[in-house]
């Protein structure tokens, strides 16, 4: 049991999920910005972004990070805004060509790994030139450790002075190909973070169908927690979630079940390190 807050962050679209999928997959900027004040009303701190083309397909413009920023920090004020680099929505230089916007935060993969039907293509040099745009602008990264050598990496980039700490790091559990969601295996990646970066946040994203378990997890670990319909469209087993905020809602249910205060966005801010709202 703790009492420390709990950061909710919620993946509000991502490049998978479609209309066909869940009819409440917000794809415009305007959509967008509507579902994630909802969700920032109902607990969440941390919106994590990635943008589409109206049709739906996927792109990396920094056109619309840059309106959808816009939108963010107008409808959901001292919000942590997060964008995504993830290799699924552009390749190479393409997937950092929206950093010059500064959000608040930014995922970074820091290593590869399997996805369901390709490779998530991580090098070292792309790694490394991420690392530093967001170093350079102050862009707090989430480390997203799809495996173990990940949350090593991080540790080891943090220490040569290439990430600033404290380290925010995001156990990633579910998808296909890669790290199964098992319990043993995400008590041990909390306790292994927790020994070589004792001053580490740590969350974790249960892909699809655990996504409720591994909030769980989270909430009764002292850890924080993500969800959204990024990760998973369902409510339950037999309905659609009808809302990002829906399954924020959900989240901030197992917190009051665990007697974990929600952290409202300045908490957050604090205990990730990121300076004031803009
Ligand atoms: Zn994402």
């Amino acid at each position: 049991m703790s009492d420390k807050p709990c950061i909710i962050c919620v993946a509000i679209t991502g490049s998978v999920p479609k209309k066909e999928n869940n009819p409440a997959v917000p794809i415009t900027v305007t959509e967008q910005v509507e579902s994630t004040q909802a969700a920032f009303e109902a607990g969440a701190a941390i919106a994590h972004c990635h943008v589409r083309n109206d049709d739906g397909s996927t792109t990396s413009s920094p056109e619309r990070f840059g309106l959808l920023l816009e939108g963010l920090r107008k409808h959901c004020p001292g919000m942590i805004v997060q964008f995504s680099t993830g290799g699924r929505s552009g390749a190479g230089a393409e997937r950092g060509g929206m950093l010059p916007l500064k959000p608040d935060m930014a995922s970074l993969a820091v290593g590869s790994v399997n996805f369901p039907t390709r490779v998530y293509d991580n090098a070292p040099d792309l790694v490394d030139w991420l690392a530093g745009e967001m170093l350079s602008r102050h862009i707090k990264p989430e480390i997203e450790a799809f495996d173990l050598s990940h949350v090593f990496q991080a540790v080891a980039m943090q220490k040569a002075g290439r990430l600033t700490g404290p380290l925010y790091v995001q156990f990633v559990m579910g998808i296909k190909n890669a790290m199964p969601v098992d319990r043993e295996v995400f008590d041990f990646y909390v306790r292994t973070l927790n020994r070589i970066a004792p001053d580490a946040n740590w969350c974790a994203a249960g892909i699809g169908r655990n996504q409720l378990t591994v909030v769980e997890w989270c909430v009764a670990n002292g850890g924080h927690t993500r969800t959204g319909l990024e990760d998973n469209v369902r409510l339950d087993k037999d309905n659609l979630a009808p809302s990002n905020a829906a399954l924020v809602e959900l989240a901030v249910q197992i917190c009051g079940k665990y007697e974990r205060p929600v952290a409202t966005p300045a908490q957050a801010r604090q205990i990730i390190g990121l300076g004031d709202a803009a």
